[in-house]
């Protein structure tokens, strides 16, 4: 089966292979705070961070938790920035860590417009904490972290920004553009085993965890517990250490290829192009991801129906949610899923399964890979 979705995505071989290793006991061996902070800061460096880096226990959900659970306390105002379902769902967990979310929605179909949101903190700036989201995986639009984020700096407003599924497709400069707390887990572009996270956490953001007015009701997500692990010799619970070196394994590869981001770029350009020659509709105006490509599903036919079929062809491809359920066609082209032959051969299945249903007027096909395209 040809795992063509949008997470968790195809693991290699040799990711693989390093989860069949004995590790010993991550508690007592004296190495093992030296190895997850060697990889801590191998992932620093790949976000361009000097800034404190923490791999936590769980999948990408929990990162977004831990970081809300430990900065945003009763009282704070949360500028909650939702042009999307991720975006959207911060709202739950700002609320649920006590702070009030002030949405600022925004059409869902385009990334966030800068000019837009300075007018409007121009008028209301007294937040303490905003959320965004890097890439809205289910509706394939990315918004500009590398102007959103120093625009909330220059107002002293600590950024949350959920990049998981766009860490290690899209350019991604911490330090550059001030970015705050960053999320990312280890089962998207990484490539790497579901069930780690990771978060990059600046000064600012430390001293608003460390200088609250209320303790944090959390022991397994507040951040404060893991920030001197490498000092103390100690982590808070026994770290999975088979999905660390599994996770060393995968970052290893993308350091070796270096040019991950721009791969990501083309192969993102050549599918578009290719759902535009051949006669389907992208969703969004403008700002398409590198990392997923998001399709309206054709007159004529249902997403379950062109999920089956794909299924009996072994590509699966994924659905949307939310209020884009059964509308959406997703194809992600993440991490080990991006390169020509797995998007080929994807591409090739939903031609056949449009067309044996009389709905593809164009090819899919044609010059996807041709030079005038990518
Ligand atoms: C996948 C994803 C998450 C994390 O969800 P999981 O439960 O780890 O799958 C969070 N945010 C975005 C934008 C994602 O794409």
């Amino acid at each position: 089966m040809l795992n063509m979705t949008p997470g968790p995505t195809s693991i290699h071989e040799n990711v693989r292979l390093s989860l069949s290793k004995d590790y010993n006991n991550s508690d007592l061996e004296r190495t093992f705070v030296d190895f997850y902070a060697g990889l801590a800061k191998k992932i620093g460096k790949l976000m361009n961070t000097a800034n404190n880096v923490l791999i936590l226990c769980g999948e990408g959900m929990l990162a977004l938790e831990a970081a809300c659970i430990s900065l945003i306390e009763k009282g704070d105002r949360v500028l909650c920035i939702d042009n999307g379902i991720f975006g959207n769902g911060f709202k739950e967990l700002i609320e649920m860590a006590g702070g009030t979310a002030v949405m600022y929605t925004r059409d869902y179909e385009s990334p966030i417009n800068i000019e837009e949101l300075e007018n409007f903190l121009k008028k209301d700036s007294n937040f303490k904490i905003a959320t965004l989201v890097h890439c809205e995986t289910p509706t394939a639009i990315t918004n500009p972290v590398d102007k959103i984020c120093p625009l909330l700096n220059r107002y002293g407003i600590i950024s949350v920004v959920d990049s998981v599924s766009a860490i290690g497709g899209e350019n991604i400069e911490i330090d550059n553009w001030n970015m705050d707390v960053v999320l990312g887990a280890s089962q998207k572009c990484i490539s790497a085993p579901t069930g780690l996270c990771f978060l990059s956490i600046s000064q600012t953001a430390w001293d608003k965890i460390l200088n609250r007015r209320n303790p944090i009701t959390s022991y397994y997500l507040n951040l404060s517990n893991y920030k001197d692990y490498e000092k103390n010799r100690w982590f808070p619970h026994t770290m999975p250490s088979h999905l660390i070196y599994a996770l060393d394994t995968a970052i290893n590869r993308m350091i070796a290829e270096e040019q991950f981001v721009s791969r990501h770029e083309r192969m993102a350009k050549a599918v578009r192009a290719a759902i535009i020659k051949s006669g389907l509709k992208l969703f969004g105006k403008s700002g398409y991801s590198n990392t997923v490509t998001a399709v309206h599903v054709p007159e004529g036919i249902t997403f379950q129906q062109i999920f089956r079929d794909m299924l009996n062809l072994d590509v699966m491809i994924g659905g949307s949610i939310g209020e884009f359920e059964n509308k959406l066609i997703r194809i992600g082209h993440m991490g080990e899923n991006c390169n020509e032959e797995s998007i080929s051969l994807a591409l090739a299945a939903l031609d056949r399964v449009l067309r044996t249903n009389g709905l593809l007027t164009g090819e899919l096909l044609n010059h996807l890979f041709a030079k005038e395209l990518v």
